[in-house]
């Protein structure tokens, strides 16, 4: 498989000054702690955003231990952890969590305890930031909606816990109107490449100018995109039955469906999240070498279509 191409802009310089004692940077050498890390996240993706269901927050590590380098990647597959550890990175983020479901066994044997282990005997932390991710301002849809062009965006569920800006989902104008051929081309343009490519339902003329978009599986949210009024869904993971339903309760043909790679919809989340977490740390004269995992952890390697 391609490795994912990232090109991660770091934050701007900064002067580096020594924090207090006691504060941020209290590792040795006055190296960032996990802990300061932490509080970073949290500031970015308060763990209050996150879905009842989900499981965020951290799963190893120790919030004493210095944290110099930190990889982000959708996914904590081993291949991906081992790029981490690779790297040196002393903390990996990763979008979906490793254990989502309560489990009664870490051991080695399995693809999950391999996973556990390799993460504490090398000595990296993994820290989830899965639907806070996407809830936040400047989450996963967020990211998706600016890098389509969206204007006046506005979330397609508004977080229990949070702001009117906050919750999954977004929904948004484009500037000017255009095909649906042209706008799948667009969405195709500004994912990374994966071998499922972008499918989509709906008359490739037809004119759409409101898009509401769910990075990751979106198809809970049907009725939010009916109420929104949008010309198109962009999300992932699109069954039959929930896709082929939309498209029979469409009005006038609408909402089209495009479905997108659920890694891709996610990935373009995860240079925006390095470089707003560098920025933070920056401003606490933090400083953090953060990087992209090149990975690309899409489990699908190639497809056959018609002609
Ligand atoms: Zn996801």
């Amino acid at each position: 498989m391609e490795p994912v191409d990232t090109d991660v802009t770091g934050p701007d310089e900064h002067d580096g000054d020594a924090p207090p004692a006691g504060q941020a940077g209290d590792g040795p050498d006055g190296a960032p702690t996990l802990g300061d890390l932490l509080l970073a996240v949290e500031e970015l993706w308060p763990e209050s955003l996150a879905e009842g269901w989900d499981e965020v927050g951290l799963v190893a590590g120790h919030p004493a231990s210095p944290v110099t380098k930190v990889m982000f990647a959708v996914d904590p597959t081993l291949e991906v952890i081992e790029e981490a550890v690779e790297w040196g990175a002393e903390l990996l983020i990763t979008h979906h969590p490793l254990l989502l479901k309560g489990v009664t066994s870490v051991a080695a044997t399995t693809p999950k305890g391999r996973a556990v282990h390799r993460l504490i005997e090398s000595g990296t932390a993994l820290l989830t930031v899965h639907t806070n991710g996407d809830s936040a301002v400047g989450g996963v849809s967020d990211v998706l909606a600016d890098a389509l062009g969206l204007r006046d965006v506005a979330p397609l569920t508004l977080a229990a816990n949070g702001l009117p800006e906050e919750g999954i989902g977004r929904v948004g104008d484009l500037e000017d109107a255009m095909s649906l051929g042209d706008f799948a081309a667009r969405v195709f343009g500004i994912l990374p490449s994966v071998a499922g490519g972008v499918r989509v339902s709906g008359d490739k003329d037809g004119l759409v100018r409101r898009i509401a978009v769910c990075g990751g599986a979106g198809d809970s949210l049907f009725n939010e995109v009916r109420a929104s009024n949008a010309d198109v869904y962009v999300t992932a993971d699109l069954r039959h039955h929930p896709a082929s339903e939309a498209r029979e309760a469409a009005l006038n043909g609408r909402p089209y469906l495009v479905d997108v790679s659920h890694f891709a919809s996610e990935w373009l989340w995860l240079p925006a999240a390095a470089a707003a977490l560098g920025n933070v740390l920056a401003d606490q004269g933090l400083d953090v070498d953060i990087q992209v995992s090149t990975t690309n952890s899409d489990p699908w390697d190639f497809i056959l279509t018609p002609g």
